[in-house]
């Protein structure tokens, strides 16, 4: 991109590392700098590449099947849990457990739990497939169900004067959330629907952090992977605001939408990092952008 640009940058308030990210990565690095043998991190601590890459720099190994770890080895568990199938795994391969499981999710899973042995089924609002929802689905996989929309409600296969709870992944949207909540309450009569479980006050905070943007600034800039649920919702979140947003990686990523002029004739952009996005990710971007505002 060619001369100065003369927009204003503003970060959004909170972003960035959640508390269970945070913990994970810690949990993660202790047990590197104490064990004298190979860890084997089941699936991806975090979804971020940056930090995924500097552990495996620190010797980390990232597998996908516990059989890929030794007898008698050491596991590391996700922030995103696992289910009991895995857990049981692990025990028949006498592994020692290192678990990074997120509180949030723990309680995700104790409370589906919960209400699938009093016999009620669960709907589980989630994106199948992500390693939480497959974890928490693993408490119970014929008593709980995973939805994304409205329109899967309808196709539920279970009476509809049944017994229903329904309970949502960590890291969804509000929106999402709501839409599919609503339609359950019309099919269901004696749906219970607790409160505050499921969707997080870090994933909450981040959004509302970028509504606050709506009217405000030109772009939003989502930091994270694109493997991150959370940081995909921003985005969700940004363009239900009306607001223009994209989901770059790492500076490099950012350049390459740069490159193609996109920056011309904004006059605020506002950036924002997915919970897993390391802090230094933010300031080289805020760098970056700086260095064009001031047209070096
Ligand atoms: Fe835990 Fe929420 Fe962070 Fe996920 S986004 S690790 S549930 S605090």
């Amino acid at each position: 991109m060619e001369g100065a640009c003369e927009f204003d940058i503003v970060v959004a308030d909170p972003h960035g590392f959640c508390s269970g990210v945070k913990n994970a990565i810690k949990i993660a690095e202790q047990t590197l700098e104490s064990s004298g043998e190979p860890i084997y991190c089941y699936h991806e601590l975090v979804h971020n590449h940056i930090v995924v890459d500097r552990l495996v720099a620190k010797g980390m190994r990232f597998i996908s099947s516990i059989e890929d770890v030794p007898v008698g080895g050491t596991v590391l568990f996700s922030a995103h849990g696992v289910s009991p199938e895995i857990r049981e795994k692990a025990k028949v391969r006498n592994l020692k457990v290192i678990d990074a499981t997120c509180v949030f999710v723990q309680r995700l899973h104790d409370v589906a739990l919960s209400y699938v042995r009093d016999g009620k089924t669960v709907i589980l609002v989630g994106n199948v497939g992500h390693d939480e929802v497959e974890g928490v689905r693993g408490e119970a996989p014929d008593a709980i169900k995973v939805v994304s929309t409205p329109e899967e409600i309808a196709a539920l296969e279970i009476d509809d004067d049944g017994e229903v709870a329904i309970l949502s992944q960590t890291t969804i949207a509000r929106h999402q959330v709501d839409t599919v909540v609503e339609a359950a309450r019309k099919r269901f009569p004696k749906l219970e629907r607790p409160s505050r479980i499921g969707m997080c006050f870090a994933t909450e905070e981040r959004q509302e952090a970028v509504r606050a943007f709506a009217g405000n600034v030109d772009l939003v800039i989502v930091l994270g992977s694109r493997t991150s649920a959370n940081s995909n919702r921003l985005v969700d979140v940004a363009s239900e605001a009306g607001l223009k947003a994209i989901l770059v990686s790492d500076v490099e990523d950012l350049d390459r939408f740069v490159k193609s002029g996109a920056l011309q004739g904004l006059r605020k952009i506002g950036i924002t990092a997915g919970a897993s996005t390391p802090e230094d990710v933010i300031d080289g971007v805020i760098e970056y952008l700086s260095s064009f505002k001031a047209g070096q």
